[in-house]
This record gives structure tokens, sequence and C-alpha cells, in this order.
């Protein structure tokens, strides 16, 4: 299976820096047997799009709503995104859980509502710090994927999910491979137990992944790529870690 980079900008860019991040992106990808993926903010979609055009580079959004359309001031809905070239959406990331209050629940409907529209979701789940010393790691990120296979049946091989640690994003401080293994290997008996057979379903890594750690995280046999924050937004750093990933694919 070809491993997944995905890029999560977060409220980060311009017209300036993008169109040179991009480029540089793009040119150094070349040949890449590895799928990547940038995901940006909404009003740069269309920016972006246009400088993908061409290339293997494909397009996500940060956050989808939940609703169809309507009075949802501040939203952007599913079908916009289609729109505008978008084959991915991260969901339930922990900065829209935290700060704005995101339920499992409302996680589970934004997953839906992208899969209706023909766009993958990328749910994030991930334990704070508190709730790793707890020991409730496995009880937390069980709780936040069940939710979404739950609400969204048969569709849920589509999915792709995310083991982002809350204490290993934007931290410096990441989890080392055998714990992000461990964690791994739950979530896919998870998904397997949910679909009822083994096709696989990208379960990636977050958490402060970068050019000098990718490599032996992407060796684990159950991590299938990266959502990647910081190290997205430095061509050169995006650039080794998706080649680390053309390395190690399983
Ligand atoms: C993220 O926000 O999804 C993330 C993984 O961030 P960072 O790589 O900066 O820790």
């Amino acid at each position: 299976m070809r491993k997944l980079i995905a890029g999560n900008w977060k409220m980060n860019g311009s017209i300036a820096a993008n169109d040179a991040l991009v480029r540089a992106v793009i040119a150094g990808m070349a040949g890449a047997d590895c799928s990547v993926a940038v995901c940006v903010p909404a009003p740069y979609l269309a920016q972006v799009q246009m400088l993908r055009h061409g290339s293997a580079l494909e397009l996500g959004a940060q956050d989808v709503s939940q609703h169809e359309q309507g009075a949802y001031t501040g939203e952007v809905s599913a079908s916009m995104l289609k729109e505008f070239g978008a084959r991915f959406a991260i969901v339930g990331h922990s900065e829209r859980r935290q700060y704005h209050c995101e339920s499992d629940a409302v996680v589970a409907d934004k997953a839906k509502i992208a899969l209706a529209h023909g766009i993958t979701p990328i749910v994030c789940v991930g334990e704070t710090l508190a709730e790793r010393e707890a020991g409730r790691t496995e009880e937390v990120v069980k709780r936040q994927l069940a939710a979404v296979i739950h609400a969204n049946g048969h569709c849920i091989s589509e999915i792709a999910v995310a083991y982002e640690p809350v204490w290993a994003i934007g931290t410096g401080r990441t989890a080392t491979p055998e714990q992000a293994q461990q964690v791994h290997s739950v979530l896919r008996a998870q998904l397997k137990a949910a679909t009822g057979h083994s096709e696989r379903i990208h379960i990636l890594y977050g958490g402060s992944m970068n050019a000098a750690n990718a490599a032996s995280l992407l060796a684990q046999p159950d991590i299938d790529g990266g959502l990647i924050g910081g190290a997205s937004l430095k061509a050169a750093d995006f650039l080794q870690i998706i080649a680390a990933a053309c390395v190690a694919r399983a």
C-alpha cells in the first residue's frame, strides 16, 4: 500500500508563501512512490487547486461543516470543498475539539457528510497527556473512533484515520515508534472488526513528525503515513518526510 503524507498547514500561509511552497513541493516530489496532500486554509483552496493542476499533489481542507447548507455563518460545506477539488478533509483535529468544543458526535457527522460528497475524511483521534498518564490512551482513542464507525457503517472503509497524541502536537515531543505502533495496532484491530474484511485503511501518525524522526515512525507495520503540521510549511523538511515514506512503503 502506498503511504500517505498529508500536510496540515493550520492557519498559516499567504498567497506568495503558498506559491513558493507548493511549487517547491511539486518539483521535489516528482516520481514519488507515495501519495501526498496538503490541507490548506479554506481561502487558499482555489489558489492551491490551480497550482497543483497536472501534478500528483492532492488537495485537502482542514475542517468541514456537518451541515449541508444554510444559515451557518462562517462554515464551509462539503459541496463547496468538493467544487474546489478537495480530496481530503481533516475532521476532529484536537485543536477543533479543544477550541471549538467539537464532540465525538459532531466529528462523526463531519466524517459522514464528507463521505457523502466523495471526500475522504482524515479522522483525528488522540489522547491528552493526562489521559496517557492515567493509562486511558486506548479507551480514549477507541471511543473517538467508535463514534465515527457507529455513524458511518459500511462507508467506514473509505475513511483515513490519524493518530495524533495531543501532547505531541506542535510540542516537539514525538511518540516513540513503539508507542505509536501500539496505538495504531489497536486502531487497526478496531477498524478490521468494524469492516469485517482486511482491506487496509490508512492510519497516519501525527505529532511533531519531522525529517529526523519520520523514517523510524514510518517503518512501523501499522503506520501508513503521516499528518504533518509544522514541518509541512518548509518544503525541504516536507520533502524529506515524503522521501522517507517512499522508502518505507509497506
Ligand atoms: C497537526 O497539527 O496535525 C500536527 C501533527 O502538528 P505538528 O506536526 O506541528 O505537531
